[in-house]
This record gives C-alpha cells, sequence and structure tokens, in this order.
C-alpha cells in the first residue's frame, strides 16, 4: 500500500540508523556532524581585556585631570597597578591593568597638551571585555548533531581544539537503468536518451556532503540489475531511477528484493513520483526513484534529502517552511498530493509554468518546494504558502533595499 508523504517521512526517521564516527581536523569539518557535546575549557576571551583603544581609568575620576606615562599593547602581560589620577593607555585586546575599573576610548578624552581630562561620566566596567562573556568555561559550546559550519571551525579554534569527532562521510552509489539511456559523454541515436539524472543525483548528493560513486547504467534485465546492485552494495546509500513503475521492463524492485532488501516504502501519495521505493539490504538504504527526471528530483529533494540527514546523525532531521505568497495563480488538478516547483524573490513564490513529471528544464529555476493537498485545485496569487527551500542563498541580479528601516 502506498505510504503518504508524512508517513514516509516517520518510516524514514524511525528505521534509519546513524553512521560511525571518525576524528578529524577542525579544517577538514566543514559540513560534517558532530558525535558528541563540547565542553568549553577555557573562558572565552580568557582574561579581562580592553574593547576599545583607549585608556584605563577608575570611575571616580570621571572629570578630573589625570597623568599618563604608560601603555599595554594586545599580547603583553602587564604587572602594573592603576593608580587614582591616573590613566594608563591600551590597545583593544591588551589585558586590562589591575586597578582599572573602566577604559574609555580615546575619543572621548580631552587631550591638551601634556594634559589629558577625563569625561564627566564613566560607567564602572565600560569597553572592558570580560572574562568568559562570550564563552564560560565548562559549558557546552557544540552541541552532539550540529553540523560544522565556518563558525562552528572558529568556536572550535578559539578553544585551541585541533580535531573534532564527526560521523563519517555518507557514500553514495548511483545507477541509472533504462535500455534507452547513455551516458552523456557518448554519441548518441536520435532514439536514445542521455541519462540526466544520475549525473543529476551525483552532484546534488555531493552539495549535501556525501562521497558518491556513479557506475554504469543497468540495462533493463535482471541480470544486468543485480550486477549493478552487488557492485554498490558496500553504500550506505543506493539511488537508482528508473524500472519502478509498471512497465514490462520495469525490473527494479524486484532485483533488489531478490538481493534481500527488505521494503520499508513501497509507493508513496505523491504527484509526480508516485512509484518511489524506499528499503534496506542490510544497512544500506535503497532508494528506488522514478525515471522521469523531474518526479525523481521531487522525491530525492523531500525523501533522500531527509535519509541523508538523519544518517548523517543530525538532529534536526526534518524538513521545514518559509512561509510566502503567491506571485501568480496556479492551477492544479486536483485529488492528490502535489508538488509544485517555483522561485523564490524574497518576497514571493512564482510556480514554474509548464511542469511535468518528465521534464528537466524547471528544476534548473527551481528555489523550492510547496506541497499541496488533494482538494485545492488553484493557488490564488497572494494566498500564503508554505515552501521547502531547496536552495539557500538569496541574490538578485539588482542591488534591493538590504536596511531595517
Ligand atoms: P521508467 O520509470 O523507467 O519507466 O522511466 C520513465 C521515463 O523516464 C522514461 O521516459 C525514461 O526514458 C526516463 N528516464 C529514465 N531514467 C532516466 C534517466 N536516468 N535520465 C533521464 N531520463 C530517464
Ligand atoms: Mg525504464
Amino acid at each position: 500500500m502506498a505510504s503518504s508523504i508524512l508517513e514516509a517521512l516517520d518510516i524514514i526517521a524511525n528505521n534509519i540508523t546513524v553512521i560511525d564516527t571518525e576524528i578529524i581536523p577542525i579544517e577538514m569539518s566543514v559540513g560534517r556532524v558532530v558525535t558528541e557535546d563540547y565542553i568549553a575549557i577555557y573562558d572565552l576571551p580568557r582574561f579581562n581585556n580592553s574593547a576599545m583603544d583607549g585608556y584605563a581609568v577608575k570611575v571616580d575620576d570621571a572629570g578630573k585631570e589625570v597623568t599618563s606615562s604608560q601603555v599595554i599593547y594586545a599580547g603583553d602581560n602587564p604587572t602594573m597597578t592603576l593608580e587614582k589620577k591616573e590613566a594608563i593607555k591600551i590597545m583593544t585586546g591588551a589585558p586590562i591593568p589591575k586597578g582599572c575599573e573602566a577604559i574609555v576610548p580615546i575619543e572621548d578624552m580631552t587631550l591638551k597638551d601634556d594634559l589629558i581630562t577625563l569625561p564627566l561620566h564613566i560607567k564602572q566596567n565600560g569597553f572592558i571585555r570580560m572574562a568568559g562573556e562570550d564563552i564560560q568555561k565548562g559549558t557546552i559550546f557544540l552541541k552532539k548533531g550540529e553540523t560544522i559550519n565556518a563558525y562552528t571551525v572558529a568556536s572550535l579554534a578559539s578553544q585551541g581544539m585541533t580535531h573534532v569527532s564527526v560521523h563519517r562521510l555518507i557514500k553514495v552509489a548511483i545507477f541509472g537503468t533504462g535500455d534507452e539511456l547513455r551516458p552523456h559523454f557518448e554519441k548518441i541515436a536520435d532514439h536514445q536518451l542521455y541519462n540526466s539524472n544520475s549525473p543529476m543525483f551525483l552532484t546534488r548528493s555531493k552539495e549535501l556532503g556525501c562521497d558518491v560513486r556513479f557506475i554504469r547504467t543497468a540495462a533493463d534485465t535482471l541480470e544486468a540489475l543485480e550486477r549493478s546492485i552487488q557492485s554498490t552494495l558496500d553504500a550506505d546509500i543506493i539511488i537508482t531511477s528508473g524500472g519502478v513503475s509498471v512497465g514490462d521492463k520495469d525490473f527494479t524492485k524486484v532485483a533488489f528484493t531478490n538481493l534481500g532488501m527488505n521494503v520499508l516504502i513501497d509507493k508513496i501519495d505523491i504527484k509526480p513520483g508516485r512509484p518511489t521505493v524506499i528499503g534496506k539490504i542490510d544497512k544500506t538504504v535503497v532508494v528506488n526513484l522514478p525515471g522521469n527526471p523531474l518526479a525523481s528530483m521531487v522525491n530525492y529533494e523531500l525523501f533522500v534529502r531527509a535519509i541523508i540527514r538523519k544518517l548523517s546523525g543530525k538532529t534536526d532531521i526534518y524538513h521545514n517552511t518559509l512561509h510566502t505568497v503567491m506571485k501568480n495563480d496556479y492551477v492544479l488538478r486536483g485529488g492528490k498530493n502535489a508538488v509544485v516547483l517555483g522561485t523564490f524573490d524574497g518576497k514571493c513564490f512564482k510556480a514554474l509554468s509548464p511542469q511535468m513529471p518528465g521534464m528537466v528544464s524547471p528544476m534548473q529555476k527551481a528555489d523550492g518546494l510547496v506541497l499541496v493537498m488533494p482538494n485545492v485545485t488553484k493557488l490564488e496569487k497572494n494566498s500564503t504558502v508554505s515552501m521547502i527551500p531547496i536552495k539557500w542563498e538569496l541574490c538578485s541580479n539588482k542591488q534591493e533595499e538590504l536596511f531595517t528601516k
């Protein structure tokens, strides 16, 4: 029986297990998922220091004339003590001296000849960066399940950590099925077709941080399919497309079942992409996507992405949506849970038209997917929609308003 979209996502969340771990240098760790909580071993900043180029002063000296003869630079280890009616010149990042109660920025001082006058109001601890105000020693600064980005690496480096424990790369093996398919680097006859799905999944899986292998296309016979499957069984995920519908030569599911696939999902109530099959051979996750490019892409985005997240050890495994409004009217046939591809410009979602299961060109333009219930036959212009993003960077071909006013 076909699963609903949410049932299929639930089955994925409950049946896919996280892959094993390794310890790698932090510079190599972008996109990886952390396997344990990381506790700060140092305060950050490690010592109280100046937030400005200025003067270390006492609060009681506000409005008074003071003398200054010493300077503290970043990197110094000052041993002096600040006295009353004294100001010690100090640079940004330098440790504050004993007795210092505040920093006054250079621009707030009145300097005349050798005389320095402090401003009338000086706030206790003003412009002092306190030890631990950023990251406090003993607290968790990086949680198990978080994905590492450049800013996570900054936190790790700021703690003097050279290595991090992460889940290893997910190994993905991809192959197409179909007698009509030829690789894109060969000459083809007019009745043949380039295999565009396999390079698409290869590229998308790489974008999502996987280690990807693409093997030859299998012909539409059980023997050819079984041979291809045998050579991919060491992967964490095998992704195929084609041969899962009701055609006379649609043998993909049979071939995988012959080799021990335990079927978790057999068809999904989704348009396009209903014939999708998801299963497991031992620990290897198998995803048989439909052959039609756009149908397979939709199912990749909804289900393979969810599988990759779960395998990779992320804790935030569920899709989430961005709420926006329709830029155009879009008519649907209704009666099925449908997926609509469209562009998003930061303000509106524009459904792409035409978009049909066998097409390639709408995928290239799409920024996101909108899931629509069977009773909806029209998405009205200006109505609110929830979009699952498939691209993240918001850019424009002209300078948009960037500021919040
Ligand atoms: P199938 O699911 O095998 O019946 O294929 C459905 C449609 O998708 C047919 O028109 C196939 O030629 C096409 N198709 C199957 N596999 C691919 C592929 N890897 N790249 C592009 N089109 C494909
Ligand atoms: Mg086929």
